[in-house]
């Protein structure tokens, strides 16, 4: 079955039609493309010159490069190099100092402030955030942040 599978095969598949354009694209010879592909060097020439492959000189090659480099997208201006920047900086932003200028104490806390506390429970300055919070969170933006990224060191430390 195998066999008759293989026997049926076109000698130029899609891969090798692949193989073949780049072996010879990267300079290799008939004889080397075809013992690298596996077929005979007549079936090699035979297909190169259906394909309207044929060899250039090293001098044509090296215009071909150049002209084709000369195609290439031009360099970023600074506008678009400062705006990339940018936009690669802009989650520094989460790592921004967190205002809690609605600190509240507990007795004041309720489900439109942030209830992340502020010093140490039982301290004489112990308060909670207050700020607003995210929708259905108990803590605000910053502070949702925090217990998010400290969980699991708060886990390992229990
Ligand atoms: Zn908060």
């Amino acid at each position: 079955m195998i066999a008759i599978q293989t026997s049926l095969q076109p000698t130029w598949t899609p891969e090798r039609i692949e193989l073949l354009k780049s072996y010879f694209e990267s300079g290799l010879s008939c004889r080397d493309i075809a013992v690298s592909i596996g077929v005979s060097r007549n079936a090699v020439i035979g297909k190169l010159s259906r394909l309207n492959l044929t060899r250039t000189t090293p001098g044509e090659r090296r215009a071909r490069r150049r002209k084709s480099a000369g195609l290439t997208a031009p360099r970023a201006t600074a506008k678009q190099q400062l705006r990339m920047l940018q936009a690669v900086y802009e989650p520094e932003a989460d790592d921004a100092p967190i205002v809690s200028s609605n600190s509240c104490s507990l007795f004041e806390l309720n489900e439109q402030r942030c209830r992340w506390p502020i010093s140490t429970p039982g301290a004489d300055d112990f308060c909670f955030c207050g700020n607003t919070p995210l929708g259905g969170m108990p803590y605000c933006s910053g502070h949702y942040r925090l217990a998010y990224q400290s969980g699991p060191r708060q886990r390992v430390a229990r």
